[in-house]
């Protein structure tokens, strides 16, 4: 081991350097920007040998004035916030003031800017030093042009790819920035020849035939999502598709991001509609307040995170739905194998007593497998249907032929008139020991029966979190639990167990991998009881007639249902003797 040495400040800029800029697709992105931030009506973008040579990005917005050149180009000097506070208000590209400096270490760069007012001006940079800043003829806007890229890091240079490969990187980023700036004009050359030109008055329908074809353009589908958090844009019908994610495109606030929970929103927008394997294509807005998202988490600003992800992803599922919608079912048919149409509905699950699915039929212990159970009254009232908190049946002669009139008192307590007195039941603890009995049983016997999630929950992870989720994939489901991770911090859960009521799913998730981490997974008793806990309904949670009469018809059939699973009554009994004896009868 050597030292620890402080690096010096020309190296530790070249590394930081090295986080902005990574290929020439880079370098375009960035300079595409900043020509967006000042405002530009009209971008013109020319690479020379896929952006290795020359980079050269001319705009016709605001300029940079001659004596701010010099500070454009140092690191950390942005004109487009003050503060660590205007972090949270950004509705700029850029803000980090990192680019033009970056580009400066790692190339030849030279800006040539007006503003309009009077002549321009000039300055380069070369390998991170800047010279001063000359006059220059320049009318109102900005050339900035980037020579020799990573001359000053061969290594790098070396991972560059095939001219055609970098270029098609590069141009990728002029496709989404065209496709997210309405009223901005584009063009695209590669080695002098011209590739494409979109008019700065150009619809998002007309960018969209350009970028991904005439088909694409013409089959579209407006996506308008109002609320708290918007989502607009198009997405094409589904008959257009595409083999990878490539024509899908979000922007949060304008900006492109990619995040795998939005996509997998608009996946699940489209079930029903695309086959699996399948793409869309999509050029998609969320509009969500600016300080609900943290869009410094990444270098290349490529990432961002959201303070309340779930929202986010079913006001997406929600707009892309009512999108796809509009089409019909015939439409829909059309583009999917029947088989797969029948299997994934369009329109969302309401709860299954309706319209039996073949799954549901078979589902284990006749729980309805698709369904979300204690949403609404009706699903407790026939006890034939399928029943929602579902222990093993009580034997039938037992349960009570007509279920006495239940008083729900704070919310918390269930009252009846029973054959020995007044009951006074706890509705938490008696539902969490039937569910208790129930899971136990079935744990016994080999997996629970999950039932997928109509809203499938993101659920961010740390990375030794992820870890863990793979490693106990196996017990996870054993409780029902089926969890997709889709990206590096994002996992996907998309079934619960098919018992009692799963109001916070996410958390459900959490404490079961606690009690995994802690219990070495074998400890199915206490797992039981865990689970329980948590399915059973809640103290505070008005019940309806039907369903606080469902809840004590079952139990009447089931022997140790006295106490808890901690051990704990779940009934008082204020006897008739009792009662007498205090009324001063006879
Ligand atoms: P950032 O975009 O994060 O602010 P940059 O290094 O990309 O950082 O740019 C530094 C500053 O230079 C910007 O804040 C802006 O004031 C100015 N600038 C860069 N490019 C342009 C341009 N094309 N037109 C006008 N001003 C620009
Ligand atoms: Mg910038």
């Amino acid at each position: 081991m050597r030292k620890i040495v402080q690096l010096p400040p020309r190296v530790a800029e070249r590394i930081a350097a090295g986080e902005v800029v990574e290929r020439p697709a880079s370098v375009v992105k960035e300079l595409v920007e900043n020509a967006v931030d000042a405002g530009a009506t009209d971008i013109a973008i020319g690479l020379r040998k896929g952006g290795k040579d020359l980079i050269r990005v001319q705009d016709d917005g605001a300029g940079i004035p001659a004596d701010e050149l010099p500070l454009a180009v140092a690191r950390y000097a942005t004109s487009k916030i003050s503060g660590i506070e205007d972090l949270w208000r950004v509705t700029t590209l850029g803000f980090r003031g990192e680019a033009l400096a970056s580009i400066g270490q790692v190339a030849e760069l030279a800006i040539t800017s007006g503003t309009g007012g009077g002549e321009g001006a000039a300055i380069t940079v070369k390998g991170g030093v800047a010279s001063g800043v000359r006059p220059a003829a320049c009318p109102r806007g900005t050339i900035v042009e980037v020579r020799d890229l990573f001359f000053t890091v061969p290594a790098r240079r070396k991972f560059l790819k095939q001219d055609a490969a970098e270029f098609g990187r590069a141009a990728e980023w002029v496709t989404r920035i065209a496709l997210s700036t309405p009223r901005a004009g584009f063009t695209l050359e590669h080695d002098g020849k011209l590739v494409w030109r979109i008019a700065p008055d150009a619809t998002l329908a007309e960018r969209m035939s350009m970028l991904f074809g005439p088909e694409a353009g013409a089959k579209l589908l407006t996506v308008e999502g109002g609320g708290a958090i918007e989502v607009r844009g198009a997405v094409a019908r589904p008959e257009v598709w595409r083999r990878d994610r490539r024509a899908i495109n979000f922007f949060v606030n304008g900006r492109h991001v990619r995040d795998p929970m939005l996509n997998q929103a608009l996946e699940e927008g489209f079930r029903g509609c695309m086959v699996p394997g399948r793409f869309p294509v999509a050029v998609l807005g969320v509009l969500i307040d600016p300080e609900r998202i943290d869009v410094n988490v990444h270098p290349a600003k490529a990432e961002i995170r959201f303070a309340n992800g779930s929202e986010v992803f079913q006001a997406v599922v929600r707009a892309v739905r009512a999108a796809l919608a509009r089409l019909g079912p015939r439409a829909i048919e059309a583009a999917v194998p029947r088989a797969d149409a029948a299997a994934l509905p369009m329109a969302p699950a309401r709860a299954g007593r309706a319209e039996p699915s073949p799954r549901s039929a078979a589902a284990p212990d006749g729980l309805p497998a698709r369904t979300a159970p204690f949403r609404d009254a009706a699903d407790f009232a026939p006890r034939s249907g399928p029943v929602p908190f579902a222990p093993p049946a009580p034997p039938a002669a037992e349960a009570p032929a007509a279920p006495a009139r239940v008083l729900q008192v704070a919310r918390m307590y269930l009252v009846r008139e029973g054959t020995e007195g007044i009951e006074i039941v706890d509705q938490h603890a008696l539902h969490e020991k039937m569910l208790f009995l129930a899971i136990r049983a079935r744990l016994a016997e080999g997996p629970l029966p999950a039932q997928e999630l109509f809203f499938p929950v993101p659920v961010r992870l740390r990375p030794e979190e992820a870890a863990e989720v793979e490693e106990r994939r196996d017990a996870l489901e054993t409780c029902g639990l089926r969890v997709e991770i889709i990206g590096p911090d994002t996992a996907m859960l998309r079934s619960v167990p098919a018992f009692g009521e799963t109001g916070d799913p996410e958390r459900l998730l959490r404490e079961v991998l606690e009690d995994l981490r802690a219990g070495g997974g074998g400890a199915a008793e206490a797992m039981a009881a865990r689970l329980a806990c948590h399915l059973a309904v809640r103290a505070g949670r008005t019940l309806s007639a039907g369903e606080a009469g469902d809840l004590l018809g079952r139990a009447d059939g089931m022997e140790e249902v006295d106490t808890c699973p901690h051990g704990r009554p779940t009934k008082l009994v204020l006897g008739f003797a009792e009662l007498r004896k205090h009324f001063d009868r006879p």
